[in-house]
């Protein structure tokens, strides 16, 4: 999940997509690549502050296996981050490997898992760079708002130079839409716009502007489990049944 735009919807949705294949009998990890750590508390993950995480394997190589953390929805699992992770952007800096660093923490257990979510901080900084070198596919969150389309160019050439180096196989699965509001004009010309410059690349499931998704994450939970009659629990479910279909 990557857009360097902030409060896009890129951690609602790799939580909610990671309960939804979870609950459809995949194994998931979910890892948690940003120093605010709203993935993983999201997913229900408590940790003190001082908690080893994701840091401490791509910066003192712990065993990240030591860190996997499991949720109350089986098969889904969190490598969780710590604000310890603010400072490997700078950190990395002068480390040899700094942009495969998380690629190699995933390669020992990638294969314990269907799917690995990366979920991305919203900067194009180091952490983003080892997300992207790491991924296979990515996905990309839009909201549904004014201004929806910005930074995305800049996104779109971090993407190139990824795949000119460090992984050229890098795929865009596809752009998400998010926090659609229906009452709203403005959200069906996001809509046009974005499926005119991303022509068959955008997800079908749209994610409504709903106040459960905001709710869900102050109880530690999911849109799965605090909502899961709800429009927006039956979008990410189609989201999770689509991406199902397209790495079959
Ligand atoms: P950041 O860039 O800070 O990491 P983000 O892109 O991960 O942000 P989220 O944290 O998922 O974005 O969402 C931003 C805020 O909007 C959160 O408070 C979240 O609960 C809320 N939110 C996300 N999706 C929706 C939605 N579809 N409807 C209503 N609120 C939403
Ligand atoms: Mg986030």
């Amino acid at each position: 999940m990557c857009n360097a735009k902030g409060g896009v919807g890129k951690t609602t949705s790799a939580t909610s997509l990671s309960a939804f294949m979870a609950a459809m009998g995949k194994y998931v990890l979910l890892v948690d690549l940003d120093p605010q750590a709203n993935a993983t508390t999201g997913a229900g993950i408590k940790l003190d502050p001082d908690h080893p995480s994701l840091y401490h394997a791509m910066i003192n190589d712990h065993n990240p296996e030591l860190l996997l953390k499991r949720t109350s929805v089986f098969g889904f699992d969190v490598l969780p981050a710590s604000q310890a992770l603010a400072g490997a952007n700078v950190e990395l800096v002068e480390m040899d490997y700094r942009e495969t660093r998380l690629k190699k923490v995933l390669n020992s257990i990638r294969t314990n898992y269907d799917y690995i979510l990366i979920d991305c901080p919203p900067s194009l900084g180091l952490l983003t760079v080892n997300g992207l070198a790491a991924a296979e596919e990515v996905i990309i969150p839009v909201q549904c708002e004014y201004y929806a389309l910005e930074g995305l160019g800049q996104l779109m050439k971090t993407i190139e130079l990824v795949r000119s180096g460090l992984n050229p196989d890098l795929q865009i699965m596809g752009v998400l839409l998010t926090m659609y509001d229906k009452r709203n004009h403005l959200a069906r010309q996001v809509v046009n716009e974005v499926s005119k410059n991303f022509p068959g690349r955008v997800f079908e499931a749209i994610i409504p502007r709903t106040i459960s998704l905001a709710e869900a994450p102050s109880y530690g939970k999911t849109i799965l489990q605090f909502d899961p009659d709800s429009k927006a629990a039956k979008a990410y479910k189609q989201l999770a049944e689509e991406i199902i279909k397209l790495t079959k």
